[in-house]
């Protein structure tokens, strides 16, 4: 990340714009404003001899943005993302869909529409579509057809890229892209590091493009509206991916005082890594377990570089999405076996499959009424019994290669846990006749996420090894909030006295009950909820490794006896805490 000189003239004013900040970091530098090709195609009509012609040159046109795809496909980097050459497969199977040529060439024949104008206008009717699928992943797929659809009309008007050429792009600038939305291949272009930061009118934390910034770690800000119609070429820009806020030509006073900021995040950023062996212990001596989340088996590698202690939630339903197939028993083995493995010893809490609400399989066309509330995690595992059975084995097998424990989502219902653990000694059983072997005493928690199971959580801490918190899923029941729904995510609120209660709760059974309770939902990787968690007495921490070392320092700097204090009295009066009497 290099700063730029600036050329401002005095008398510029700032403009400041607003989004969703994806990737935390400032930069500082010019924008380069990418054409939106599809809404500036030529709008014309071809004459009736001419619409074999031109369907032609739509095919045409099709076929080398498929070829291109692939192509890019075929040469991505060892290190590239792993989504990347899975979106590239998404984007490809989208234009091969006849239904998408076929549309487009019937507008050019019945209507006698350019090439241009009739894929615009097909791209327009697939996106309206796919804004009204209930289906959030759905609906976020429209921006796929949006990206499949400027790729072909690129070709059509003769470019291949919208990106400009990089050797245009001097060495020592810094430059940031501007576009109204940038598909995960030509995300891809941003590794060269000439760019240093992206904004986008579209996307939201989870779309695609989110995604691969994300793993490139390049600031960012998505859905900005209008960012694209506001910044010319040129312009000076601060982007502060901490706060979600873009500036436009600043003055000088402001872009000192960014300079500052900008310097003083990279120090800390350096700083923090010297915490990474360093023991999270408050000042007055209490020890805490940081671990980490991880969605797929080679993230195991990023919780160790982090410094986890071990893998406190691996999401194992993102081994089954995305894929015509469910995953084998072997593949499941090895893949456990993998993280089990690389962590030595480590602790591996292995959740099996939370499938449902908005992690659906692919071609399960189940429409629950009300998907958050139906048959999700646990209760679709034991309504499919072969699938839960074949996924216990490969984690009884994977046991051998490390410290693995299994963890149940969604339990509402003590029975739920004793399905639960005789399916765990059935499958141990088959493996005993089969003569495979497996560690025996594999612990089993399981997430407390259902109110039901936090307000009434004694016998479950009895019979379990270990609970962990999921606050995501325990703040959303709690507070009838869709955490998936920006128009009620103001409401969506961790520090709400009923859910500091429910987590109080399940810590103080769990010490009474001699249980290890964690938390792994967002709240423990978020540092402004550290002390709380502290004072609620919170001793295991699970997130995303690259939270790590803020939440640990954090830790380092409280102390423990004086926050359980403070808390206990504001919770028995059911009052609102004011985060600030915490630091
Ligand atoms: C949670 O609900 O807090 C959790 C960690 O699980 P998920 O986000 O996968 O639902
Ligand atoms: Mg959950």
């Amino acid at each position: 990340m290099s700063t730029v000189e600036p050329t401002v003239p005095p008398s510029a004013p700032t403009l400041c714009l607003h989004g969703q900040g994806v990737v935390r970091g400032y930069t500082i530098g010019r924008a380069v404003v990418m054409s939106a090709a599809s809404l500036e195609v030529a709008h014309y009509h071809v004459s009736p001899e001419n619409i074999d012609a031109e369907s032609q040159r739509l095919c045409r046109a099709v076929e080398t943005a498929v070829a291109d795809l692939r192509q890019m496909a075929g040469t991505l980097p060892a290190d590239a993302p792993r989504e990347l050459a899975a979106l590239l497969s998404v984007h490809g199977m989208l234009l091969e869909d006849p239904m998408l040529v076929q549309s487009t060439c019937q507008l050019i024949s019945e209507r006698h529409y350019n090439a241009e104008w009739a894929l615009a206008t097909q791209g327009q009717i697939l996106v309206e579509q796919f804004s009204m699928m209930e289906d959030a992943y759905l609906r976020e797929r429209g921006a796929d057809i949006r990206q499949v659809i400027e790729r072909v009309l690129r070709v059509l008007s003769g470019s291949t890229t919208w990106l400009p050429s990089l050797d245009t792009v001097q060495a020592d600038g810094s430059f940031i892209v501007v576009a109204r939305d940038i598909s995960p291949a030509d995300m891809m272009r941003l590794r060269t590091g000439k760019f240093s930061a992206f904004l986008t009118d579209l996307g939201g934390a989870t779309s695609h493009t989110a995604i691969v910034a994300r793993s490139l770690n390049v600031p960012a800000v998505v859905g900005m509206g209008h960012v694209r119609a506001l910044v010319r070429d040129g312009d000076l820009l601060i982007v502060d991916g901490v706060n979600g806020v873009v500036l436009v030509n600043p003055s000088e006073r402001i872009l000192q005082e960014y300079r500052e900021r900008q310097a003083a995040f990279l120090r800390e950023r350096a700083e923090l890594q010297q915490l990474r062996h360093a023991p999270a212990v408050t000042l007055d001596g209490m020890q805490i377990r940081m671990e980490a989340n991880i969605e797929l088996p080679d993230e195991a590698a990023d919780a160790l570089a982090a410094g986890a202690e071990g893998v406190g939630l691996f999401r194992s339903e993102f081994l089954f999405m995305g894929r015509a197939q469910l995953p084998s028993e072997n593949e499941q083995y090895d893949a456990y076996a993998s993280v089990a493995s690389l962590m030595a010893g480590r602790p591996v809490t292995i959740r099996t499959l939370d499938i449902g609400a908005d992690k659906t399989l692919d071609g399960d066309a189940t429409v629950a009424t009300n998907p958050a509330l139906g048959l999700r995690a646990i209760r679709y595992c034991l309504a499919n019994p072969d699938m839960f059975n074949t996924q216990l084995r490969a984690l009884l097998r994977a046991s051998r290669h490390g410290s693995i424990r299994i963890l149940l989502p969604m339990i509402s219902h003590m029975h739920e846990v004793r399905s639960a653990q005789r399916a765990i000694e059935r499958a141990a059983e088959q493996l005993r006749d089969e003569g495979i072997p497996y560690a025996d005493g594999i612990q089993i928690g399981a997430m407390v996420e259902i109110p039901a199971m936090a307000i009434a959580i004694e016998p479950f801490a009895e019979a379990l090894d270990f609970l962990s918190i999921g606050t995501n899923d325990l703040i959303q029941y709690v507070l009838a909030i869709d955490r998936g729904d920006k128009d009620v995510a103001a409401l969506y609120d961790p520090m709400h006295p009923a859910v500091l209660r429910l987590i109080a709760h399940t810590i103080n059974v769990g010490e009474r009950v001699g249980k290890p309770v964690s938390v792994c939902g967002e709240m423990a990787g978020d540092a402004r909820a550290t002390r709380m968690l502290l004072g609620l007495g919170l001793t295991g921490f699970s997130m995303h490794p690259q939270q790590l070392l803020d939440v640990k320092k954090e830790i380092r700097q409280a102390h423990s006896n004086a926050l359980r204090v403070k808390v206990a009295s504001a919770l028995n009066r059911a009052e609102r805490i004011d985060l600030a009497t915490l630091s």
